[in-house]
């Protein structure tokens, strides 16, 4: 773990949380620093929904990430944030048959 401490987080990666992909980059402000984990509601283009992502900011934080996605740590959260967008987002996308 040596020489990882000089590279600035300037730039943060999403992932989805359902299906382990990295999202959209998106640089933040300097000095607005977030806990590791924080995340984000994003549109997925794998999961073609607004999803949340959680945030990482370094190649440490990313490898966190991927081990506790293959752990199955985000499976629950997924499904709920899934079942979310389809309420909330996906009826724009394909409005409900019948509806008038
Ligand atoms: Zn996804």
């Amino acid at each position: 773990m040596a020489g990882t401490r000089k590279k600035r987080d300037e730039a943060s990666d999403f992932w989805c949380i359902n299906c382990g992909k990295k999202g959209i980059p998106i640089i933040r402000e300097r000095g607005r620093r977030r806990k590791p984990g924080h995340r984000k509601a994003l549109y997925c283009t794998t999961c073609r929904t607004v999803i949340n992502h959680v945030e990482t900011r370094n190649e440490e934080e990313a490898q966190q990430f991927r081990e506790e996605f293959a752990a199955g740590k985000y499976a629950e959260e997924a499904e709920k944030s899934v079942a979310y967008a389809r309420e909330h987002f996906e009826e724009r996308i394909h409005p409900k048959e019948g509806q008038k």
